[in-house]
């Protein structure tokens, strides 16, 4: 160690300055690089934009030894790379795309000493050269980059990351920071577990982007248009990705908008490397382009003004939903979130999810990280709080920048079938998840699901049967409803039962009322048209 955390501020400051040009540190950055510095673990959880980057590549300059930066991205790595040579930075990288010579040179630069960071895919990294290679060198400190892939819960995981934990076996000396921008609870204390963090100090800086106005309604059989209208209206001639679910939709909706007379041109896995790689060098070189993509298209582009990201699917988790729109407004400026969904989205999700050949678990998982999403889109609350809430933030007052502040949906009483609802949850003991809490509710006196109801004894509860003026669906709304405004839990870890909140017990007491958003009948939807 070359400094003590006392006077580290000098150095990281210096260092900041004469390499990076930038005067401070924002927000957390200096606690997270006075803790690497003095040789510390840490678990950084910062929004997109926020400035991960430096919170390794300061310490990496100012301890001594090369910094070993895991990534999962080989065009991430070649940007930052390349951005740290111009300044100055004696930066390589190691995957796949480097030939026999080129990864030959650098690894020799890096036996040599002669490198302060070196990128390195995962993969590469637990061979057992790598980790040879390793012990002959000093190394700074390990920063693990996207370290939600480590999550076999998590909505991008890889399983690379889960052999990370040798790091830490091989070179307990070595400081390492993991980093993401998208983590929910039962997702960072995996990463904790399985990156072994446990005595690493945790940064949150917080999810919330407040220059992000969110927008979700549903798709009313014409999304396209919907969305030609949102650009019209908001932001024409700018910058902006549209997220599809399939391939072909990616290229029908990129034609239809060229035809509409904007620049849209579509990114997804199924086109050639040279086209993916035109298209996405045009939107980030040339103003006013807008990509349409399938979520292949996103992780470590570095475009500052993206003015919106539009969704014409429902994201499969909130997660997925948080790090597709945080890709707007990166510069701070005002941007928008804007998404129409439909009924149809939640079975085709459905579908993939039960067909995968995931084991139970995982697809249970899954259900309610869906779940989840489709509450987001149901609320009539701020959708902020809802947002940030499932990253376990509170919002205290309604953000005024998303469309149900700035718009007050239609809502309805629906204090007593809360009560209902929360109340058989009570009485079946706070053990089972959705369906079944329902089943009871509407009283199902027929099948497996009354044997499974009688031999709990469910059928002689009281709220057996008190529900029968809703359907399932609309029960599930329901549910969905309640745990988005945070009455009910779910417990992921067991069998995704739900659970009453502090908050659910003045609505079940009746010291409360309860409005939800009105939602449009199943039935008007099943006339849908899926062409948009
Ligand atoms: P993240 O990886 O968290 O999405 P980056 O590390 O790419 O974010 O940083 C986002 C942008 O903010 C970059 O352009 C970066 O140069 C800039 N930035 C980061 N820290 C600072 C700082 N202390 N002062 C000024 N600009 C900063
Ligand atoms: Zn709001």
């Amino acid at each position: 160690m070359l400094f003590s955390s006392q006077n580290a501020t000098g150095p990281a400051q210096d260092v900041l300055r004469s390499v990076f040009g930038y005067e401070q540190f924002r927000h957390q950055q200096q606690a997270i690089v006075d803790q690497v510095i003095g040789g510390g673990d840490a678990l950084v959880l910062m929004p997109t934009g926020g400035g991960k980057s430096l919170c390794y590549q300061v310490p990496a300059l100012v301890r001594e030894g090369t910094a070993v930066v895991v990534s999962p991205l080989i065009a991430l790595m070649r940007d930052q790379v390349q951005a740290l040579q111009q300044n100055g930075v004696r930066a390589e990288y190691l995957n796949s795309s480097l030939d026999a010579d080129e990864a030959f040179r650098v690894e020799s630069l890096f036996r040599q000493g002669d490198l302060d960071l070196i990128y390195v895919a995962p993969e590469r990294l637990v061979t057992p050269r790598m980790l040879g290679l390793m012990e002959q060198t000093p190394i700074s400190l390990f920063a693990i980059d996207e370290a939600h892939c480590v999550s076999q819960w998590g909505h991008d995981f890889r399983p690379e990351y889960q052999q990370l934990c040798i790091l830490h076996e091989r070179f307990p000396a070595v400081p390492r920071i993991a980093l993401t921008a998208t983590a929910d609870l039962p997702t960072r204390r995996e990463i904790i577990e399985r990156l072994n963090l446990h005595d690493a100090e945790v940064f949150n800086s917080g999810f919330d982007r407040p220059n992000i106005r969110y927008h979700i309604s549903e798709n009313q059989g014409n999304a396209r248009e919907q969305l030609k209208r949102f650009i019209l209206n908001n932001h024409e001639g700018e910058a902006g990705i549209v997220y599809c679910l399939s391939r072909k939709r990616v290229e029908e909706t990129a034609e239809w908008l060229t035809r509409q007379g904007f620049t849209a041109l579509p990114y997804h896995a199924g086109l050639s490397s040279d086209i993916r790689q035109d298209n996405q060098e045009r939107f980030l070189r040339d103003d006013g382009v807008i990509i349409v993509a399938t979520i292949a298209f996103g992780m470590g582009i570095d475009k500052p003004d993206v003015r919106f990201v539009a969704h014409l699917n429902l994201p499969k988790s909130i997660e997925a939903y948080y790090q597709e729109t945080g890709r707007a407004g990166r510069d701070g400026l005002p941007s928008d979130a804007w998404m129409a969904y439909g009924l149809q989205d939640v079975i085709t999700l459905r579908q993939m999810q039960e067909q995968s050949t995931a084991e139970e678990a995982r697809k249970r998982v899954e259900r309610h990280k869906l779940d989840a999403m489709l509450g987001l889109c149901e609320t009539h609350a701020c959708r902020r709080q809802v947002l940030l809430r499932y990253f376990d933030e509170e919002l205290d007052e309604p953000c005024g920048n998303c469309d149900n502040c700035l718009t007050p949906p239609q809502t309805w009483d629906a204090t007593v079938a809360a009560q209902k609802a929360l109340s058989c949850v009570y009485r079946t003991g706070q053990r089972f998840g959705v369906n079944y809490v329902v089943d009871v509710l509407r009283g199902a006196n027929s099948g497996q699901v009354f044997e499974r109801i009688q031999s709990f004894g469910h059928d002689r509860l009281s709220t057996y049967g008190i529900g029968s003026e809703l359907n399932q669906g609309e029960w599930r709304t329901l549910f969905r409803q309640l745990m988005a405004v945070g009455l009910l839990g779910v417990d992921y870890e067991g069998h995704g039962s739900v659970f009453l909140t502090d908050a659910a017990r003045p609505v079940l007491r009746g010291e409360q009322t309860l409005t939800l958003r009105k939602m449009p009948k199943p039935e008007k939807q099943k006339t849908h048209k899926t062409s948009s």
